[in-house]
């Protein structure tokens, strides 16, 4: 069966197909167009049109506002559609998904409430002259989306940017294009314009360039790899057109003797374990004060082994690894650690072909490849230290800087580890409080620069413009 994609309001299928597996058993589930040159062209091209057109000029700011609670609202109505159409795709828990949907509709009252606050200042300059600024949108903006957070990817800069009064055109990635192309469905129902939103279904080297390089297109939105992030700011630096390049981690959890050892044991549990360590932010390296080191690794090794592992339309806690050449990547690591010496505390080995067992390492250096690259699975290393400067160097001891969480009650030394943390976001004593809509969201060093969600983001689909006048 193939589902359509939608180009200027049109449900559009092609013969040329891309193949779409369900992740707990690899069996095909369905296929969407393969979005060619000419589908994305149309696509921009609208949206270009759209963002010009009387119609969507004429939306006031809260009017804007008002269609995005409406998409809100279908997101919570539709909810267990989405979150089942996210778990056939992902292969996460379903209760994850249904999570996950949950934080899109929080993203789209978040963005409508902000429609109409976002506001100009006006400037001192001499007598005889008003200076103002005036924010405005840029016009087409791109959305190029990975495949283990869909919806709430799509969502949080979809959101913005169309609360800003932008036009979008989203590439979902091939494995997961189910909830974009649902989104349309809401889009459509709460009044928002034909040609503010458009989902191009294709491959990243053809659809997801064109976007990257159409002289139309006035922001990209890219979630993904370092890798892919690079080439696509390559190829948009020829038209100059600006990125927010959001990318991967290798987020190291700091534990200090002293921390709440039962919650710090839960929380790195969920942070490596949350979509089978398939998250951007996991937190894959343990930093643990030395003399807490065998305690807490029993303890976690403990906590590791009680997880359930199974297709996440059953909800268990790791559903399955993406692709088979995913499970590869996290076999390949796994083995030229053990092949280095560390030892393997628990998991190191596949389950069931498609599924990986969470998987603690120790003995094994901070510049081990493992320890340095982002495996994408349950793998968490564990490196010991004794002084707090020790800690610190470990935990900023690798090109990445998405995320640091801080385990202490020593409120001094939390606030010390924070400042010299060099992560854009850094929890203490939890690890992804409230969902993180509101907060800022970005990487420092190889994990990219800007800021999604809070109120950061809105200058990511704003522009702004000067203007003096003499009286
Ligand atoms: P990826 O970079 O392979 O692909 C991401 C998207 O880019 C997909 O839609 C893909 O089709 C597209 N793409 C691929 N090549 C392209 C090209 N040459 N030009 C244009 N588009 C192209 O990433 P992935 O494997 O889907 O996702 C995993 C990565 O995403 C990890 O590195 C993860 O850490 C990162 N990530 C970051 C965040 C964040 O907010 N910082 C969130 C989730 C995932």
């Amino acid at each position: 069966m193939q589902k359509p994609m939608y180009i200027n309001g049109v449900w559009e299928k092609r013969d040329e197909e891309l193949i779409v597996l369900d992740p707990a058993t690899r069996d095909v589930h369905y296929s969407v167009p393969k979005a060619s040159v000419q589908d994305v062209n149309e696509a921009v091209e609208a949206a270009h049109h759209t963002f010009n057109s009387s119609t969507w000029r004429s939306f006031k700011p809260h009017e804007r506002g008002y269609c995005l609670h409406k998409v809100a609202a279908d997101l919570r109505e539709r909810l267990d559609e989405f979150a089942k159409a996210e778990t056939l795709d992902v292969g996460k828990p379903l209760k994850q998904s249904e999570a996950d949907v949950e934080a899109a509709a929080r993203y789209f009252e978040y963005y409508a409430a902000m429609a109409d606050k976002v506001l100009g200042e006006t400037i001192p300059v001499e007598p005889g002259i008003l200076d103002y600024t005036v924010r405005e949108p840029l016009g087409v903006t791109a959305h190029i989306i990975p495949w283990n957070y869909p919806i709430q990817i799509t969502a949080r800069s979809v959101a913005a940017a169309i609360a800003m009064g932008n036009t979008t055109v989203v590439k979902p990635a091939e494995q997961t294009p189910s909830t974009a192309l649902l989104l349309a469905e809401s889009m459509e129902k709460a009044g928002i314009p034909t040609g503010v939103y458009h989902v191009v279904t294709g491959t990243g080297q053809e659809a997801g360039q064109v976007l990257a390089s159409h002289s139309l297109v006035r922001h990209i939105a890219f979630t993904g790899s370092v890798k892919t992030g690079s080439t696509i700011m390559q190829t948009a630096a020829k038209q100059i057109t600006p990125v927010t390049p959001e990318l991967g981690g290798k987020s190291p959890q700091i534990v200090f003797h002293d921390c709440h050892f039962e919650q710090a044991v839960q929380t790195v549990t969920n942070a490596i374990t949350q979509n089978a360590g398939q998250t951007c932010s996991a937190g894959s390296r343990l930093i643990i004060e030395a003399s807490l080191e065998e305690r807490f690794v029993e303890a976690l090794k403990t906590s590791f082994e009680k997880l359930s592992i199974g297709p996440g339309m059953d909800n268990h806690q790791l559903g399955p690894i993406i692709t088979d050449a995913q499970v590869e990547q996290i076999d390949g690591y796994i083995k030229q650690a053990k092949a280095d010496g560390a030892t393997i505390v628990t998991g190191g080995m596949k389950q069931d072909d498609y599924y990986y067992r969470p998987t603690i390492i120790t003995n094994i250096d901070a510049s081990h490849p493992i320890a340095q690259e982002e495996v994408f699975g349950p793998v968490i290393t564990v490196h010991p230290f004794t002084t707090e400067e020790e800690a610190i160097s470990l935990a900023n001891g690798t090109d990445y800087g998405l995320v640091t969480g801080i385990w202490t009650n020593d409120i001094g030394r939390a606030h010390r580890v924070a400042e010299a943390a060099e992560s854009g976001q850094v929890f203490m004593n939890n690890y992804g409080a409230g969902g993180g809509i509101q907060m800022p969201f970005g990487g420092y060093k190889r994990s990219g620069y800007g800021r999604e969600k809070g109120l950061e983001a809105l200058q990511n689909y704003t522009q702004l413009k000067n203007v003096a006048v003499s009286y």
